[in-house]
C-alpha cells in the first residue's frame, strides 16, 4: 500500500510503499482502550490506565517496507496510508449513508471539541460559553456548544475568516483580541464573564484569560496541548468563589456512543461537518496540505483516497 512517510523533521513527507501484516487475534496496535482497567470499567476509556493495549512511543513494528532502516508509527497509528491494522476496541459501526471522508472528521478533532463541551464541562441550555481559538477542533467546540443549548457562544480568534466561519456554527459573538484585553471584552459582552471557558489553543497567556474571564462558579476546560514544562499561573483568591480549572483530553469520548450519537447530528443537520473541510486531497498532495495548514489558510484539508 502507499503511504506518506516523514524521512526527516521538517522535510515533506514522501509516499512510499510499504505493507502491514494479516492482523492476528484481537490485534493491539494504536492507542486504544483495555475494557477492565478501573478507569474503563467506571466510562472513562479515554483515561485507560492499562499500558499492556498500548504500545510504547516509537515499539510498534508492523509496518515494513523494502529498505533495512526501522519504520516508526506516528503514535502507533500513522493514518496518512491506504491500510492500518487496529484492535477491535477501536472500531465502531456506523450508518451506510454517512460519506466517508465526512466521517473521517469526527474521529479526532470533532470529538475534542465537541467532547470537551459536552462530556467534560457539560455545558448546560442557556450557560454561556467562550471559546478561544477558532482552529478545527475550536469550530467543533462552538458547534457542540450550539448543540448543548448554550445561551451565548463567544468566539476568540485574530483570523477573520474564521471568525466568519465561527458565526456560522454556532458562535453568537466573535472577539479579536487586536481589538483589546480579551477578558475585558468578554466581560463587557457577558456582564461580568462566562460560565464556561474552553482554551483550544494550548498557550500560557490564553489558558490564563480562559480563568480570568469566569464568573464566580464557572469552569476553564484546557483542550490545547500547553508545551510540555510550561507552567500556568492564576489568582489564588478566584478558587474562594468555586471557579474551577481543568483539562480534557480527546472530549473524554465514548467512543463508541458519541461516534454514532454525532453521525446522527450531521444527518439531522445540526453538526455542520462540511464547513470543516477547507480542501480535498490526493495522498500525493499532502505535502500541499501542510503548507496550507501551517499558512492559517484551512480548517481541515482531508485526504481522499483512491478505492
Ligand atoms: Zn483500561
Amino acid at each position: 500500500m502507499k503511504a506518506a512517510v516523514l524521512h526527516e523533521v521538517n522535510t515533506p513527507l514522501v509516499i512510499e510503499d510499504v505493507s502491514l501484516p494479516k492482523p492476528g487475534p484481537r490485534e493491539v496496535l494504536i492507542r486504544t482502550f483495555c475494557g477492565t482497567c478501573d478507569n474503563c470499567t467506571t466510562g472513562r476509556t479515554v483515561l485507560c490506565t492499562d499500558t499492556t493495549v498500548k504500545m510504547l512511543p516509537g515499539a510498534s513494528s508492523r509496518l515494513s517496507w523494502a529498505r533495512s532502516e526501522k519504520l516508526n508509527q506516528f503514535l502507533n497509528l500513522s493514518s496518512f496510508a491506504e491500510q492500518m491494522l487496529v484492535h477491535e476496541n477501536a472500531i465502531v459501526k456506523i450508518r451506510k449513508d454517512m460519506p466517508l471522508e465526512l466521517a473521517a472528521l469526527i474521529g479526532c478533532g470533532v470529538i475534542t471539541g465537541y467532547g470537551a463541551v459536552v462530556n467534560t464541562a457539560k455545558v448546560a441550555p442557556g450557560e454561556t460559553v467562550v471559546v478561544i481559538g477558532c482552529g478545527g477542533v475550536g469550530m467543533a467546540a462552538i458547534n457542540g456548544a450550539q448543540i448543548a443549548g448554550a445561551g451565548r457562544i463567544i468566539a476568540v480568534d485574530t483570523n477573520p475568516a474564521k471568525l466568519q466561519l465561527a458565526t456560522k456554527l454556532g458562535a453568537t459573538d466573535i472577539v479579536d483580541p487586536r481589538n483589546g484585553d480579551v477578558v475585558q471584552q468578554v466581560r463587557d459582552l457577558t456582564n461580568g464573564g462566562v460560565h464556561h471557558s474552553f482554551e483550544v489553543l494550548g498557550r500560557k497567556e490564553t489558558a490564563e484569560q480562559a480563568f480570568a474571564m469566569l464568573v464566580p462558579g464557572g469552569t476553564a476546560t484546557i483542550v490545547g496541548m500547553i508545551p510540555f514544562g510550561q507552567k500556568i499561573e492564576l489568582h489564588g483568591f478566584d478558587f474562594l468563589r468555586e471557579r474551577k480549572i481543568q483539562g480534557s483530553s480527546m472530549g473524554s469520548n465514548h467512543f463508541r456512543v458519541d461516534m454514532p450519537r454525532l453521525i446522527e447530528f450531521y444527518m439531522r443537520g445540526k453538526l455542520h461537518l462540511e464547513d470543516w473541510i477547507s480542501a480535498k486531497l490526493k495522498l500525493s498532495e499532502i505535502n500541499e496540505g501542510f503548507a496550507a495548514m501551517k499558512a492559517g489558510k484551512t480548517v481541515r484539508s482531508v485526504i481522499v483516497f483512491d478505492a
